[in-house]
């Protein structure tokens, strides 16, 4: 999620727990539920992918100019090839929006806003953004995301549980947020990008949503906040410290 706003799954997260609830409440012939909550299959994966696709193309102007999206494109191609999941059918679309953002939905399915692309300095940095969005998709967090949830589902009624099920949801996706950070590096320099670029582009990104804080021209929260891109950066610092001394 990130580079602003509940980064992880901006609009992953609503949609698999809608997805999750559905499920939940009224299986159908589709969704055969059995008593222990499961990952969803590839085919399940997308087929959610897909209607958060045709949503969020519903919400958004698409940037059509051939060669902006060839170029992306290209750079999203070099990462899914060392990806670990590379026969999903990924697709990138930019959105015509200002904001600094990038997310994906489940079946590969990668967004960038053209304020993300103006504020990025280098292709390095780009691919360091595409790279976590890539490696969400590879270590299947929306999978895993649905089986929590239907996890939390199960055991909602159980009361007391509920509040701590919840807080670690929460805490997972932080850890998948910073999962998708160095797998997204490790593609990142496979690929043969500079593996520092998601790292310089989250210090810039803070700097700015830092300045604005300080003159207080508006509020940010979750994923976009400065405690969550700063701790996201110490991790970042200490996996490519490491990548280094292995050299
Ligand atoms: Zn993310």
């Amino acid at each position: 999620m990130p580079l602003t706003k509940k980064l992880l799954f901006l609009f992953m997260a609503p949609a698999v727990i809608s997805f999750a609830t559905q499920c939940y409440s009224m299986p159908d012939d589709n969704w055969q539920l059995d008593d222990t909550p499961a990952e969803m299959s590839d085919d399940e994966e997308i087929a959610l992918g897909r209607q958060v696709d045709e949503y969020i193309r519903h919400q958004f102007y698409l940037e059509t100019d051939p060669e902006f999206n060839a170029a992306v494109n290209n750079i999203v191609q070099k990462l899914v090839a060392v990806s670990d999941r590379n026969k999903l059918p990924f697709t990138c679309a930019i959105l015509q929006s200002l904001s600094i953002n990038a997310f994906s939905a489940p079946g590969g399915h990668i967004y960038l806003t053209c304020g993300l692309l103006q504020f990025a300095q280098t292709e390095d940095e780009v691919a360091g953004i595409i790279g976590h969005e890539v490696a969400h998709a590879s270590l299947q967090h929306a999978s895993k995301f649905y089986h929590e949830v239907m996890e939390f589902l199960s055991h909602k009624d159980e009361g007391i549980n509920s509040a701590t099920n919840l807080l670690l949801l929460n805490s997972h996706l932080e850890e998948f947020e910073q999962d998708a950070d160095t797998t997204g590096v490790l593609y990142a320099q496979k690929a043969g990008f500079n593996p520092n670029g998601l790292l310089n582009f989250l210090e810039r990104h803070l700097n700015l949503i830092r300045h604005k804080g300080l003159f207080g021209m508006f509020g940010m929260s979750g994923h976009n906040s400065s405690p969550t891109i700063n701790s996201r950066i110490i991790h970042l610092k200490e996996y490519i410290s490491t990548l280094e001394r292995e050299k």
